[in-house]
């Protein structure tokens, strides 16, 4: 389960809250000094904890919430709000153009998922009556071009490549101008990643925005990583600017660190979730389905 060691410690802190028939400031103060441990045990941004925590004690110390009949109820709903907030309180759709093709880059790390992630993303586009192109413009992995036209061909998506001799933004213009003259309304590139992130990658990155002029960019990161994920997050919003985020490999994420804190950190929101390798192991990002998971 996601975010199992999480929600664990949570669900345990709250059965005792709700245990009680009374609740005073010192259980709240408990519950929370517990909340706030597993939150820095699931890896969650120091200060986005902090800032979570005094926000729920603020409304949960109010006398109406003590006084009332289910106090330890009302806590838990308060969380359940606080949780959902933290993750963004709506769901974050792709803006499509309305002046066709729609122009999504996909930006991370090496290993994020990138690759997978344009699959999959392909294919959630195509349900929606629309004609996605896939863009091959990571040219220094060896075999993402490959990877890319295999991901393209099982969710019967055309992908656009010129191999790997071409630089980034030459691809990505004469993708786009593919995409025009074979009527692609939304085209989707996959850019190169490295397995740090360094100035060259940046500036090539920077390259083919300014040349092409994206409506999304949105950034792949690997959920696993927690705190690095945040980490990368920011500097890619910092050089780049991005529009959102994907969260790839919740399945293997037991802790949710990454999930919890990248909102709050980046200010972006989190536009799809990724919970499998296969291609239709995608879902658009729901931050209260994400609260209630983790609250059980
Ligand atoms: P890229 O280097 O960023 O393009 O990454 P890839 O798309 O090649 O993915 C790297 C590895 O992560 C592959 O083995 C994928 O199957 C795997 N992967 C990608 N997304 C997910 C996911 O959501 N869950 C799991 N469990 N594996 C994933």
């Amino acid at each position: 389960m996601i975010f199992e060691g999480l929600a664990e410690k949570l669900q345990n802190t709250f059965h005792k809250l709700k245990g009680k028939g009374k609740v005073n400031e010192k259980d709240v103060n408990d519950a929370m000094r517990e909340v706030k441990m597993a939150l820095l045990e699931a890896d969650v941004n120091f200060k986005v904890v902090k800032d979570f925590v005094n926000k729920v004690k603020a409304r949960a110390i109010g006398a109406e919430v003590l006084e009332s009949l289910t106090p330890g109820q009302q806590i838990i709903k308060i969380v359940n709000e606080e949780l959902t907030e933290l993750m963004g309180s709506t769901q974050s759709k792709i803006a499509f153009s309305s002046k066709p093709p729609t122009v999504i880059m996909l930006v991370g790390l090496q290993g994020a998922g990138k690759t997978t992630t344009c699959g999959k993303l392909a294919k959630l586009i195509k349900k929606q009556a629309k004609r996605p192109l896939l863009i091959a413009a990571d040219i220094y992995r060896p075999a993402a071009i490959k990877q890319l036209q295999v991901v393209g061909g099982q969710v019967d998506v055309p992908v656009f490549t010129m191999g790997d001799k071409q630089n980034p933004v030459n691809i990505a213009k004469a993708g786009l101008e593919h995409a025009i003259n074979h009527g692609n309304d939304v085209v989707i590139i996959d850019t190169a990643g490295r397995l740090h992130i360094d100035d060259e990658l940046m500036g090539e990155l920077q390259s083919v925005k300014e040349s092409i002029k994206p409506h999304e960019i949105l950034l792949v990161v690997d959920s696993m990583t927690g705190q690095d994920a945040v980490n990368v997050a920011e500097h890619f919003n910092e050089k780049l600017g991005i529009d959102g985020v994907i969260l790839t490999k919740l399945d293997g994420d037991t802790r949710g660190g990454a999930a919890l804190s990248v909102r709050a950190v980046t200010n972006k929101p989190i536009k799809f979730a990724a919970l499998g390798e296969k291609l239709d192991d995608i879902e658009v990002f729901h931050p209260d389905r994400m609260a209630s998971r983790i609250l059980g």
